[in-house]
């Protein structure tokens, strides 16, 4: 299966990087809606599509207003949101609030639990999703799919660290995709923002024994690929790379 990674960056977009959205075109999934949402269309394969939230940040949200564009303001049965009760909540009062956006498109909201059923791929067999509580200012949870041979976990906004409660949900999976908004060693900013450093994050992958590591939401500020020295990561688990937009991962 493969995953279209829309945007990879948080907080901002930059020249090369838009925020947060990543696509499973065979099935019509997407985690999160940042403004890399903007470039769905092109690569939609579904007629449906479920759009999973980690939490309700800008920079996970903003692109469900693009929406509107590719499906219309009518699209009870083509679009499905899912995100926990609160989230969904605060996107409808606040994101399509009448002064912020002045259509309120007629997407369903599905409020998610600890499971989730996903669509078939084109194997024929059914997914699963499970969602698992993460630590970031006002809350965020990070999840693992699962269809049989393939599985992936997507783990933004939280700060890794070696020991992390939820290691052992995303044991064994065959790609992670996991948060470093900031290179190793910067701790400290990383635990006041609710975000991960890179050394960090090779350890939990490395202790998840995970088949590679992606590393997504890269600072916006870092614009240059080589300020964000990989070597860090390598040492601790050698398959890691940087996502870039547009870049398709095969798991
Ligand atoms: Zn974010
Ligand atoms: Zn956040």
């Amino acid at each position: 299966m493969q995953l279209v990674c829309l945007g990879t960056t948080g907080f901002h977009p930059n020249a090369r990087r838009h925020t947060a959205s990543f696509l499973l075109p065979e099935v019509g999934v997407v985690l999160d809606a940042g403004t890399g949402l903007f470039r769905l269309a092109e690569h939609l394969a579904t007629q449906q599509i479920h759009i999973f939230l980690s939490h309700a940040h800008l920079d996970h949200v903003s692109g469900l207003t693009y929406l509107v564009e590719t499906f219309g303001v009518d699209a009870y049965d083509q679009v499905t949101v899912h995100g926990t009760a609160d989230k969904l909540e605060a996107v409808k009062r606040h994101l399509y609030a009448p002064h912020i956006f002045p259509v309120a498109p007629g997407y369903q909201f599905c409020p998610l639990g600890e499971t989730c059923e996903l669509p078939k791929n084109s194997a024929g067999d059914a997914g699963t999703l499970r969602t698992f509580p993460l630590k970031h200012p006002g809350g965020s949870i990070g999840m693992r799919l699962q269809w049989p041979g393939h599985s992936l976990a997507y783990v933004t906004d939280t700060t890794a660290m070696a020991g992390a409660d939820y290691i052992e949900q995303i044991r064994g999976v065959d790609l992670l995709v996991h948060e470093s908004n900031f290179p190793a060693g910067q701790d400290e900013l990383a635990e006041l923002t609710g975000h991960s450093c890179l050394d960090k994050v090779a350890q939990v992958a490395a202790a998840a024994e995970v088949g590679r590591l992606v590393v997504t939401h890269v600072d916006p500020l870092l614009t240059k690929d080589e300020d964000f020295d990989l070597s860090d990561a390598h040492e601790v688990f050698a398959k890691t790379q940087i996502a870039q937009d547009l870049d398709v991962l095969d798991f």
